[in-house]
Formats: structure tokens, sequence, C-alpha cells
């Protein structure tokens, strides 16, 4: 475990940092992935040599930059499984995704009292939209409740898709609190045969494991390239091809339209319909060599090694004295984070602490304040894991988070 997490961590620039004389242990994944060289460097070579706007020039600069941004869309259909490319639309993160799909399909298929079924797990970005259509259609937002370690809790999804308005289900694949695994697959199954339309949130999936959108049969899916070792700036939205025909763009303006008249105008077709202006161009070359350098290490080794790296995680924070873990304890449940609490020392004054030593860590609510309120904790401390941590790193996270409470409990 240690050489693989030591091998590829070699392909991070950042970690060659140090805070304040001790190394960056980069424990804050969820938030955002590091970015390995090649992503870097196909970035700078984009903008260094071949940068041009795209679709709107016959010059050979031009030509070439739609080549590569056509050829990133089709690297995410690869990664996704997708049945074609213009399935994959690219916006600015996986909350525009979402936003996207709340506007543009729920605005035109959603009537007042129609439900959205959402999970307690979910983050503010899949929550807040449909919040939104509730105070703009009068929608119902309806919730799957959880157990105490974060499963969902299937019995309430099937009583609710029974009442029979469910209209689309929208959660997430791994809770990015918990680092919990949804049913996710199964709770499809039984939205369709429910007659309900699927969004899957995906943000906190996608850096941890395969995704074969046609397996899953899934209507929609969203994710961030930032989390998933590519650039910021870009995020996915995969649809199914007859769903996003039948959508209103969502965005105005150049690309997105086929023509334009002083009264009206017509939508392009499928990808340029949902990319209204100048699209994230250098961020597709990126987020293309990111999922590449994914690729060349292989799932099997991302996932034995990140397996390994949550079950020393939990073994040490079982053994980190007055620690709460929260969530499933085993770690097959689990993909990329854990959160845990400190009773006594605030998460915010043991991530400060920890910060100055080198130790990223988050707390806080993470966008998720209704599990928290569910979990009867304003604020909890996480930890999240890359493809470039190593036990060391979680052994000097330990020591470090030790010696923090130690300072504010007896110091
Ligand atoms: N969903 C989940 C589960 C997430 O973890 C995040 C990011 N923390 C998002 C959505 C939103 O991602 P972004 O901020 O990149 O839009």
């Amino acid at each position: 475990m240690t050489d693989f997490g030591m091998n590829v961590r070699g392909e991070f620039p950042i970690f060659s940092k140090r805070i304040d004389g001790n190394p960056l242990i980069y424990l804050d994944t969820a938030a955002t992935a590091q970015k390995p060289s090649v992503v870097l460097k196909a970035m700078e070579n984009f903008l260094r040599n071949e940068n041009a706007n795209i679709k709107r020039g016959m010059h050979p600069l031009a030509e070439h930059s739609t080549e590569l941004y056509e050829t990133a869309r089709k690297s995410v259909q690869k990664f996704l499984h997708a049945k074609k490319s213009h399935e994959i639309i690219f916006t600015k993160n996986c909350t525009e995704s979402i936003n996207l799909i709340a506007r543009a399909w729920g605005e035109k298929n959603l009537r007042k009292g129609d439900v959205v079924l959402l999970s307690l797990l979910e983050h503010h970005s899949n929550i807040v939209p449909w919040l939104q259509l509730k105070e703009k259609i009068g929608i119902d937002v309806e919730w799957i409740g959880i157990e105490d370690d974060g499963t969902l809790k299937l019995d309430d999804a099937k009583r609710i898709f029974e009442q029979g308005k469910v209209e689309l289900l929208s959660v997430s694949c791994v809770s990015n609190v918990l680092g919990v695994r949804t049913a996710y697959e199964e709770l499809t199954k039984l939205a369709h045969e429910h007659g309900a339309l699927v969004l899957l949130d995906a943000a906190q999936l996608a850096p941890h494991a395969p995704i074969d959108v046609q397996t899953i049969d899934c209507d929609f899916l969203a994710f961030s390239g930032h989390k998933l070792y590519g650039p910021t700036g870009i995020g996915i939205l995969y649809g199914k091809e007859e769903l996003l025909d039948a959508m209103p763009p969502f965005l105005g303006g150049g690309t997105m339209i086929q023509e334009v008249f002083t009264d009206r105008f017509t939508p392009a077709h499928l990808p340029e319909k949902f990319e209204a202006g100048t699209p994230p161009i250098a961020e597709a070359v990126g987020l293309h060599a990111a999922l590449d350098f994914i690729e060349n290490i292989g799932w099997e080794k991302i996932q034995s090694h990140e397996s390994s790296l949550i079950e020393a995680a939990l073994e040490k924070l079982t053994k980190l004295e007055g620690s709460i873990i929260l969530g499933p304890k085993d770690s097959k449940k689990i993909a990329g984070c854990i959160s845990f609490v400190t009773p006594g020392v605030h998460p915010h004054d043991l991530t400060e602490y920890c910060g100055r030593k080198g130790v990223c860590l988050r707390a806080g609510h993470h966008c998720a304040q209704p599990l928290h309120n569910r979990l009867k904790h304003s604020a909890t401390t996480r930890m999240s894991f890359g493809i470039y941590n190593t036990k060391e790193d979680i052994d000097r996270a330990y020591a470090i988070m030790k010696e923090a409470l130690y300072f504010f409990t007896q110091g």
C-alpha cells in the first residue's frame, strides 16, 4: 500500500510543498483532489500552443481546439460507458449539472404536488435546486431517512414511491460526509418500477469507483472534474438522449442556437443546446488527461489501495480517545471519506490546529445541514482520501490530532 501511494504521489507536484516546515498531508480530497503533472502539462500545453475558441473559426487552431474538446467529451463517454458522446454535457461543476436538470427538465415536467424524492444524505447542491422549484412551482420535496450509520432506509423509499406522486428520485451514490455508499442501483430500479426518473449525484463516487450508466440505467448523472484529479471549472452531466432532446435549453447565448431572429430562436441539437457561451476548453483537455491517468492506473489498484487506507483510518480513529466515528465502521461500505466528532473539542479548533502542522482535514457541515441535523451534530471533522495518500499520512494525522486533543483538553 505504502509503495503504491508513494509512487503515485510522485506524480503530484504539490507534495513537494511544506507547510511551516511540515510535510503536506492532504486528507481533503472530497473537497477537491490534487492534480497530477499530466493534467497540468496538458492544460499548459493547450494554453501555450493550441489555444483557440472552439466551433466558431475555420482556422487550424480553432479546428484543432474543437477536436480536442470533442475528444475530451468522448473520453467522458468512455469513462461513464454512455451510449453516445452527445449524451455528455460539459457544465461548470456538479452543482450546475443538477441545476440544469431542475430548471430545464423540472420546470417543463413538474407540476404543483409532484414529488422529488431526495435522501437525508444529500449535499446542498442536490437539495437547494429542488427547494427552489418547491418555491417556484409548488412541488413537494420528500426525504428517504437514514439509519444511524447513514444507510438509506429503503422502506421509506418504497412507502413514498407507493403513494404514486414521485416524478424524480435524486440521490447521491456516496455521501460526502459519511462516505457511505448508497443503494443507488436498487433505488434506480425501484424508481423506474414506479414510473419515476432518476438523477444520480456521483460527485463522490466518480473518483472512487467505475461507473456504467447503461448498466445502472439512471436517466441523469452528475459529477465534477475537480474531485477526479482534473481541473476546477468543468462539470459533467450525463443524460439519456431522448430525455435531453425533449428538454428546453437551460442557459441562452452563443453556440446553443441554430438560428436567432429578432423575435425568436431555434435551439441547437445536443450537446450544444446545453453549452451556451464559451465552454471550459482547457479544462476539458485537463479532464481528459485526468481520465487517462485514472485509466492507466486502473480501478482495481485504486480501489484496493483506497480500501486499505480506509481500514487504516478506521483503526486509528477508533483509537483516538473520545472520538466518535459517524457512519459505517466497515470499510466495504465506505468510499473516500470518514467523518467523526471529538466531544469537547470543536471540529474547527481541531482542524485549524492540524492545518498549522500540515495536516489538511475539513470541518463544518460539509454542505449537508439536513444530514447534520439528523445526526444531531452541527459540525463534524472529515478525513478524505485520494490515490496519493499513504498509511503514513494517516499515522501522522492521528499523531497530530492526538496532540491537538491534548492541547485543547489538558494543555
Ligand atoms: N454533491 C456532492 C456529493 C458533493 O460532495 C459535492 C462537492 N462537495 C457536490 C455535489 C458539489 O460539487 P461542486 O461544488 O463541484 O459543484
